[in-house]
């Protein structure tokens, strides 16, 4: 069963494409945390960070690469922003594809609350 993003990669469902080349998909948030809440995926479906094999160097750098790029083209990069990755249950990862937040707009304050 392809994942829901495996389906915004290839169209079958809409989303709001900011980036597209041939190894990453970036597209907003359904349900946006900030001003600026970009999600940005590999094509090729990979379950999550704990999947990630020694020789997808190439797709995990891009992903920065790619967060960078559209961190300036939204304007929040001097301002700052957030990049999220969620691994498994305790991460809070709900979509099993592999997949980084960018987020920004405004302060986010502080990463976790620590109760
Ligand atoms: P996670 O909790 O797995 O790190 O984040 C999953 C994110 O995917 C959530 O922020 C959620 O709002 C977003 N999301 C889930 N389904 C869809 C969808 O169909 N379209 C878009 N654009 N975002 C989605």
């Amino acid at each position: 069963m392809p994942t829901i993003f495996s389906k915004i990669v290839s169209g079958e469902i809409p989303a709001d494409i900011v980036h597209q080349d041939d190894l990453i998909t970036a597209f907003r948030d359904v349900s946006p945390a900030a001003p600026t809440h970009i999600l940005i995926v590999p094509n090729q479906e990979i379950t999550g960070v704990d999947d990630l094999d020694d020789g997808q160097a190439e797709v995990a750098g891009r992903m920065f690469l790619v967060a960078r790029d559209l961190a300036r083209k939204e304007g929040i990069a001097e301002g700052g922003y957030r990049l999220i990755i969620n691994s498994g249950p305790h991460g809070g990862q709900e979509v099993m594809h592999l997949h980084m937040h960018l987020i920004g707009g405004r302060p986010l304050g502080p990463m976790l609350s620590k109760a």
